[in-house]
């Protein structure tokens, strides 16, 4: 009997700028090859005036679906078909799925924090700090204030954008926001239960960077997380462990991510162990 050949691959990938630092497809295809699936993930360098031909590129090859990271995240949306629940209240989308004919934009950001959350907790009822108002922070504050946490203090060095999230998050959601300006050494509210660090501080090269908390305000019952993915622990995440805290670190947010995507574009539930090792591995520089 000859046997029937199928050398054609189902597509994924990645539109961002600069494209080249970004570990995501190491990831996405160990889950691939690792599943047993005939499907690739493309990192593509796509520049701002290049969003559209790349979106209507991947229309033309059918792609199942793409991430959108940055600069893309917004400007993505004017070339999709709709968007799902909390992208439309975030308005930022990092991840594109194919259903019937039609791109619809998700949002994995905040998804693949709470998937890592709520291994240690639920956030339902929950009060929380978080520190940031970019986009991861928005990102997370929406999924969490979705999940029904009760408060959620947003801590931002810049007024306006903290303003933004805390009225996202007041009009959108029936979370209660309030905004809080950091400009001295916070100390985190005994009644707080999980606190968050949603900035960049801390993030490779600048391993030695720290959060400005008073860390003795940090409690044993408090839970503390981190969304740095590299290095994965953190001085935040080291100093919460040596006060007796539970933490979630970044890594497990990244993978989670990964994980969603993939169970968005093929519909399986990839094996988040075999894309954090590949992850530990790069960073570690193997
Ligand atoms: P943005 O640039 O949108 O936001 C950065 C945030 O960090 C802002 O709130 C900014 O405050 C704050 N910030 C930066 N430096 C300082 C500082 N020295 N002191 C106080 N605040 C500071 O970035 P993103 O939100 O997109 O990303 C933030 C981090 O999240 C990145 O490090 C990224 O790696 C990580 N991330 C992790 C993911 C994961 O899967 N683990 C997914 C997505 C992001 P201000 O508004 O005042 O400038």
């Amino acid at each position: 009997m000859p046997q029937e050949f199928n050398f054609l691959s189902r597509l994924t990938g990645s539109f961002s700028q600069s494209a080249a630092g970004n570990p995501t497809v190491a990831m996405i295809e160990a889950a691939y090859r690792h599943h047993g699936l005939n499907w690739r993930y493309i990192n593509c360098e796509v520049a701002p005036e290049r969003l559209g031909d790349a979106v209507r590129g991947a229309r033309a090859m059918d792609w199942a679906g793409f991430n959108c990271s940055l600069p893309h995240k917004v400007a993505v949306i004017e070339h999709l078909d709709g968007l799902g629940g909390s992208a439309a209240i975030m308005g930022a989308v990092n991840c594109a799925v194919r259903r019937g004919n039609e791109y619809i934009g998700e949002n994995t950001d905040g998804k693949g924090f709470l998937m890592s959350l709520e291994g240690v907790v639920e956030p339902r009822g929950k009060r929380i700090v978080l520190f940031g108002a970019g986009g991861a922070a928005r990102a997370i504050g929406v999924e969490l204030a979705l999940a029904g946490a009760y408060s959620i203090s947003v801590v931002n060095r810049s007024l306006e954008r903290g303003a933004e999230l805390v009225a996202v998050i007041n009009e959108k959601t029936p979370a209660k926001a309030e905004q809080i300006v950091w400009e001295s050494k916070y100390k985190v509210h005994p009644d707080a239960d999980i606190v968050i660090n949603a900035t960049s501080i801390g993030l490779y090269p600048q391993v030695d960077s720290r959060l400005d908390i008073d860390m003795e305000s940090l409690r044993p019952a408090m839970i503390v997380a981190d969304v740095i993915p590299n290095p994965p622990h953190t001085h935040l995440i080291k100093d919460a462990e040596a006060r007796g805290c539970a933490i979630v670190d970044g890594l497990g947010m990244l993978v989670n991510q990964g994980v969603i995507s993939i169970k968005y574009w093929t519909g399986i539930d990839a094996d988040a162990t075999i894309m954090r090792r590949k992850l530990e591995d790069i960073f570690a520089g193997e």
